[in-house]
């Protein structure tokens, strides 16, 4: 870097580059040579070239856009801003989008493959290299396959990151292997949104929308943080009105016009009051309901001796719900009868521009927490306001994932350790419960992937996690792979450093309004390098150390199980341009983009641009609106060449074609309608009639394991709210970005102060919690802004090591004892706080943080609903006053009451064993994964009940 007059440098193009002006967010004509003054180097005016790089935040799944500010004197990534090009973040980014920075230049990162050079958990690791990593997973899997046990390769994802692109590598594989984070994440709202429409997550288009409705603070519990809010604003800059039901006043409920501090779980009590204001008002949209709803089949089979008739439904639905009076629901919640009616009125009054949305914290932390999200779209039901402007419509309308090259068959092999018998209808993979099935021997795992993924330290009863993953008989090879070191990581074989967000390809869209577009990550150092001239074969050659990016992974390791292609796997991994080839990354992209994105073809050629060379130098791409219309898709026609053969249904109106429904007819049209069995809005279910919960076909309340009736304050009994995010941390990825610990780096307990006054504590005083399982002792903070007899601690911190100067990285970890007692139960005790370090970085040796939070998981037993599979988050514990000798970030876990309770919700199922179908599963019910139709028959009897 030198001191330069202006005007000096030289484009390619001829123009002088130099700073023109002190602008932000340049265009991209001028990425290529954008010069800025050093703000390091101030009073002189020093300038400094970069080329920026567009690619996509990796962390969260919201895949806002980034710029990659690459200084062309170091040829290293300066900083990352907004893309203002990106359709979804329009160039803002939420704190943790240019914390990519500090993951980037982290000290403590893993560079290198590393092996486990003792027993598992031991902490003894060597450099190893990724030839021998890829030999040794690919002769193990390739075993698996070989001698049919396809059951027996397992990628646990936790952040996925990427659109379907590992889903068509298991497929390849012909495995039925994957397992993901979802039942403690989203399972739970994503059952009740698909009971209605078939799509499992809402996209509400809250810039057009009229009133809004937030159930929980989701944009901090980082759902769409950024695009949403930044919507929601808008909405409400243009007039809108906001609700937000939480029971904490969240940064979301506190830019809210009304914050509804509801009980936890009476929130679907709360809605249904407001359903019966609109249906007693006549605020609903009689047409719509008439129209969409499969109202014809409740009668039919509910009610066969009634007129079959909208206007008999109506009554009889007004009956139904004769009970949720706003008196029932004020003494539910602990609301105001007055604020219930008040906002169900302005909910009927919004109409069609009624935009709602619900995903973790109510759904997730309840026992039936998926009637939440079901009477939320009840709401959405009756107000027509499905997929409108203003409205909330099924994310599969707004969200694009294009097709690859060569689509693998489904796999013929169903895995029962992920959907076991007992979970019939559970939404997604029964994650949490891996460790119980393997003790219980209903299967083993040869190779098993976790990646981005730390089911020790994020899932409920963590002990049960390590336990699982060092016992070397149910998991014979384990691979943690990770941008960062993970609690997880710990216990596997080898530990693979995987690229952050700037240095690997993905594809990404996202429902973050009304529109459909693609994101395309990219290592910006390879793009950058490539510039140059150079030519870079893999990824992991422009990467610090030898981190590799997953995409080309999986290519070099599918050429490895299958090296001459016998096995009808290499196929799917070779080149869709040289037959025979090994495929690259560029050209899995690439053929993407030249084939399967609407329009981008046309918009590349008209800046002279490859498809693959637009994506590279914009970073994302929103399909036109008249190739991809966002709105009111249900009413698309069929046309003749889609009716051709086809039958009508006289009673249903249901359009079939070889035995599959199509469409329905409706007012003498055919439309496509809704991906449900009766292609409309399906207020009755049939499915949960007769999959064993009858008493659940419609929308209802049930009570949670939380209802305040289990709970007895005067013996120290609270609710406790585990599940809220801070908007400046990421799970547990934000351990290697300093900027965000240093904003955020203690969890302590939200106390009431009527509460605190009978607990006796101040805020900073110790608090021992104790859960059905163990407790963990935290800090008290004292606040208004929790509901009375509800405490409430975020998930993120309390980070730990086992070693000195390994593992976690030391901006958020503490050093710590953790053991297991010789009558089975475990003891953490923190040997040392966070405290400045050595290291490259001089910000290491300036830490000011001491304390960097509790662990609470690993003192919480497994809650799984016996419905939906979710893990129930929300739980009753007694909070109290340390003990003498407790102190912070002391953790205590009995195993046995583990189990006890694990037995107990086990209990609770109703299995659909002996079915006279044979059926495991409905079949029109979304899997992450989906196998082929015939696995979803049971062929033998089962063996585990
Ligand atoms: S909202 Fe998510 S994707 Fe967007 S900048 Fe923040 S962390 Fe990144």
């Amino acid at each position: 870097m030198t001191e330069i007059p202006l005007q000096q440098h030289i484009a390619p193009s001829g123009e002088q580059m130099t700073v023109r002006d002190l602008a932000s967010c340049p265009s991209p004509e001028r990425w290529h040579d954008w010069v800025e003054y050093d703000a390091k180097a101030w009073p002189r005016r020093v300038e400094k070239h970069y080329e920026i790089i567009p690619t996509i935040c990796f962390n969260c799944e919201a895949a806002c856009g980034l710029l990659a500010y690459v200084d062309k004197e170091t040829g290293r990534v300066r900083k990352f801003e907004g893309n203002p090009y990106h359709p979804g973040s329009r160039g803002r980014n939420c704190a943790k989008g240019p914390a990519t920075i500090n993951q980037v230049n982290d000290p403590e990162r893993i560079l290198y493959p590393l092996k486990r050079a003792g027993k598992r958990g031991e902490g003894k690791w060597e450099r190893t290299n990724w030839e021998e990593v890829l030999e040794t997973f690919a002769s193990k899997i390739r075993a698996a396959i070989v001698e049919d046990r396809r059951d027996e390769v397992m990628y646990h994802v936790g952040r996925p990151g990427h659109d379907g692109y590992m889903e068509r590598v298991l497929g390849a594989w012909g495995v039925d292997g994957h397992n993901s984070h979802t039942n403690v994440c989203s399972s739970s709202a994503r059952f009740g949104y698909q009971l209605w429409c078939g799509a499992d997550r809402p996209s509400p288009d809250h810039a057009n929308a009229r009133f809004i409705l937030l159930i929980s603070s989701h944009l901090e519990t980082g759902h769409y943080f950024n695009p949403q809010a930044q919507r929601i604003i808008e909405g409400k800059m243009k007039g809108a009105r906001l609700a937000v039901m939480d029971p904490r006043l969240s940064n979301t409920a506190s830019m809210a016009d009304y914050w509804l501090p509801t009980w936890p779980g009476s929130e679907a009590a709360v809605l249904l009051a407001m359903a019966r204001i609109i249906l007693a008002e006549q605020l609903y949209n009689r047409e719509y309901m008439r129209r969409w709803v499969n109202w014809q089949d409740y009668l039919a089979a509910e009610h066969p001796d009634e007129p079959q008739t909208f206007d008999r439904f109506i009554e009889i639905l007004r009956d139904l719900y004769v009970d949720y009076t706003p008196a029932f629901a004020a003494k539910e919640s602990g609301l105001t009868e007055e604020s219930i009616v008040d906002i169900a009125r302005q909910i009927g009054h919004a109409g069609t521009a009624f935009a709602a949305h619900t995903w973790r914290a109510a759904s997730a932390g309840n026992l039936g927490g998926w009637q939440v999200a079901r009477v939320l779209w009840f709401l959405s039901v009756l107000t027509g306001s499905i997929g409108t402007p203003g409205g909330t419509a099924p994310n599969s309308w707004n969200k694009f994932i294009p097709a690859p090259f060569l689509k693998p068959r489904p796999a013929e092999v169903w895995n029962e350790l992920l959907f076991p018998p007992e979970y019939p209808l559970a939404n997604y993979e029964m994650s949490i419960l891996l460790p119980y099935f393997l003790k219980e021997g209903r299967g083993k795992l040869s190779a098993y992937f976790t990646r981005v993924y730390n089911p020790v330290w994020t899932n409920p009863d963590g002990t049960s996690w390590i336990e699982m993953l060092t016992n070397e008989e149910r998991i014979e090879l384990h691979a943690a792979l990770t941008p960062v070191w993970s609690e997880t990581a710990w216990y596997a074989d080898y530990v693979l450093p995987m690229g952050v967000g700037s240095e690997r390809h993905d594809l990404m869209s996202q429902e973050t309004h009304a529109a459909r577009w693609i994101g395309y990550r990219q290592p910006v150092l390879r793009v950058y390098k490539e510039h140059q001239g150079e030519t870079v074969q893999y990824t992991y050659q422009a990467n610090p150390g030898e981190v590799w990016e997953e995409d080309e992974f999986w290519i070099e390791l599918s050429w490895r199980i299958d090296p001459d292609g016998s096995l009808g796997i290499r196929k799917y991994f070779e080149s869709p341009y040289h037959p025979g080839q090994k495929l690259t990354i560029e050209e899995y992209y690439r053929w993407i983009f030249e084939n399967s994105v609407p329009g981008l073809p046309a918009a590349a050629a008209k800046e002279k641009l490859t498809p693959l060379a637009y994506m590279q130098k914009y970073g994302s791409f929103e399909i036109p609106q008249e190739q991809a219309p966002v709105y009111t898709l249900n009413e698309r026609e069929l046309d003749a060449a889609a009716l051709a053969d086809a039958q009508i249904d006289e009673r249903s109106d249901k359009i079939m074609r070889n035995g599959t429904t199509i469409g329905v007819m409706v007012d003498g049209k055919a439309y496509e309608g809704f991906p449900t069995p009766s292609r409309k809005l399906e207020f009755y279910s049939p499915t949960m009639k007769e999959w064993g919960w009858p008493e659940y076909a419609i929308p209802g309340y049930t009570l949670s394991h939380v209802h305040p009736s289990n709970i007895d304050h005067q013996r120290g009994e609270y609710l406790l709210i585990p599940t809220f995010r801070l908007p400046t941390l990421i799970h547990t990825r934000s351990g290697n970005a300093k900027w965000l610990y240093e904003i955020s780096n203690a969890n302590p307990v939200w106390v009431h102060p009527v509460d605190a006054e009978r607990i006796g504590v101040e805020t900073g005083d110790l608090l021992r919690v104790t859960t059905e399982i163990g407790y963990y002792v935290n800090r008290a903070w004292i606040t208004d802004g929790i509901r009375p007899g509800v405490v409430a601690c975020s998930h993120h911190l309390g980070r730990w090591r086992l070693e000195t100067s390994t593992g976690i990285d030391r901006w958020s970890s503490a050093l710590v004892q953790l053991g297991k007692e010789q009558d089975g139960t475990w003891h953490m005790r923190q040997l040392e706080g966070i405290r400045p370090f050595e290291s490259d970085d001089p910000d290491s040796a300036r830490i000011f943080w001491r304390e960097g939070g509790v662990h609470q998981n690993l003192t919480f037993p497994v809650h799984p609903d016996p419905i939906s599979g979710m893990h129930c988050w929300h739980q009753k514990v007694t909070v109290e006053a340390a003990h003498a000798n407790d102190r912070y970030g002391d953790v205590y876990v009995d195993p046995r009451k583990a189990q006890e309770v694990y037995q107990h919700w086990l209990t609770m199922t109703r299995p659909q064993v002996n079915r006279s179908d044979g059926l495991r599963r409905p079949l029109w019910m979304i899997r992450p994964y989906r196998p082929a139709a015939n696995t979803f028959k049971r062929q033998l009897v089962d063996r585990h009940l």
